[in-house]
């Protein structure tokens, strides 16, 4: 049994192949995926777009999945995973996105003004930074 059938027995809803497979590839990627690249990393028989949609509303729902907007016209989505904190960048040049896990990554601050401001308790965050990845910047460098 895997991780992702685990998770959903726990939950008391069957682990269908296709919530299986759609957990397991958003554990393995370090990105976030909109649907479309989701339902390419399926393994054939592929379930049509409706199942893979489907079964990311009821993985949000659950708490094992977040929607993640990062200024494009598709939704992404992540694994909700434990211990691994990361942000991302996105390049506004050709749409490549990286994440990394930042080192050390104090808040407080702002998290505080948050906190004075609405009265809201902040207990996570999520980060999308944009720019020019290290290419696009080359050619940017180039044409001046
Ligand atoms: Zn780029
Ligand atoms: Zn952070």
């Amino acid at each position: 049994m895997n991780a992702a059938a685990d998770t959903f027995r726990r939950l008391g809803r069957p682990a269908t192949r296709g919530r299986g497979e759609v957990l397991r590839i958003l554990s393995e990627s370090p990105i976030p995926l909109s649907p479309r690249e989701i339902l390419e990393r399926i393994p054939e028989p592929r379930p049509d777009a409706s199942t893979v949609y489907r079964s990311l509303s009821l993985m949000i729902s659950l708490g094992l999945v977040r929607s993640v907007a990062l200024h494009e016209r598709s939704r992404r989505y992540e694994a909700v995973t434990e211990g691994t904190h990361r942000h991302r960048v996105v390049c506004r040049g050709c749409g490549r996105i990286e994440s990394f896990q930042p080192k050390k990554c104090d808040l407080s601050r702002i998290e505080n003004d948050i906190r004075g401001a609405l009265g809201f308790d902040v207990s996570d965050h999520s980060l999308e930074f944009f720019g020019a990845c290290a290419e696009c910047g080359r050619k940017k460098g180039r044409g001046r």
